[in-house]
């Protein structure tokens, strides 16, 4: 048994009544992965009680699912407020192999690097684990896969983003993390039926950007699909009635999924519903 907790449920662009959409998981040892650490992590943490004097215990290790700021935006806070207090170990990094260099060479280093008397790297913040493409990685008895995604085309290439099968070892039970992707129903359809429980990113705006499923696209699935999707990175006070249409709901911020054999919502989130 493991939990997963949405810390945000927004879009890149959102309040803090949602925050960007990075989520925890939690071992059955209480251990906690963070999957994505955006610009909002730092506080959306905080409100879930995780702050600078105790985040290098609680918090294990990150994924990281590719570079856009609402999902690594707060890393470099992660690296040093981790960096200087000696009571805390470095986190573990999970990531494909080819974006944790990116990581390091296109976004962090240039805060990182500079450290009094010393030039650092992205080892001296973390406890690196490169993921090689079709491998999976193995934390706390949990088994994750990354898939890649098409999330943005940038020129001739895919840009690099990878969500995330997940499932604990001994168990057949699979859930699919997208993180960031645009609809590719064709493309994701194994993954669709494969999997036990899908957490879906899904815009609400009126006018589709292009990057991420839209709603109304994601309507346009099967029924079998729709009834075990359950919908994030959404705008502010989202129109559409997703449990008429079908889906699971919308997820509110810091709402926790149990993972058994199959899921429950924790009570205590369970008074909150998307559109409040
Ligand atoms: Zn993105």
């Amino acid at each position: 048994m493991y939990k997963i907790q949405f810390i945000g449920v927004g879009s890149a662009f959102t309040t803090r009544d949602y925050y960007q959409s990075n989520a925890l998981v939690i071992a059955g040892s209480g251990k906690k992965l963070l999957i994505d650490c955006g610009s909002h992590a730092q506080f959306a943490l905080e409100e879930l009680g995780i702050n600078n004097s105790n985040i290098g215990k609680e918090i294990d290790g990150v994924y990281i699912s590719h570079l856009h700021a609402d999902h690594i935006g707060s890393m470099e806070w992660l690296a040093l407020v981790t960096y200087f207090n000696p009571g805390f170990k470095r986190p573990k990094l999970f990531g494909i192999q080819s974006l944790m260099s990116d990581l390091w060479n296109k976004s962090l280093r240039g805060g990182l690097e500079t450290l009094e008397g010393k030039i650092a790297n992205l080892t001296d913040y973390f406890e690196c684990h490169p993921v090689r493409i079709n491998n999976s990685f193995v934390w706390e008895n949990i088994r994750f896969t990354p898939v890649q995604t098409v999330h943005v085309v940038s020129g001739m290439q895919i840009q690099h983003s990878y969500g995330l099968i997940i499932q604990e070892i001994g168990s057949d039970y699979k859930v699919f993390l997208t993180t960031d992707t645009q609809f590719a129903p064709y493309q994701m359809r194994k993954f669709y039926e494969q999997c036990d429980l899908i957490l879906h990113d899904c815009e609400t705006a009126p006018f589709k950007s292009g990057v991420h499923a839209h709603y109304d696209d994601l309507n346009t699935l099967p029924e079998h699909i729709k009834a075990k999707m359950w919908l994030y990175h959404y705008q502010p006070n989202p129109p559409q009635d997703s449990v008429t249409d079908g889906f699971l709901g919308f997820l509110v911020k810091a709402q926790i999924l149990t993972i058994e054999k199959k899921y429950d919502e924790n009570p205590d989130h369970k008074e909150k519903s998307a559109g409040d």
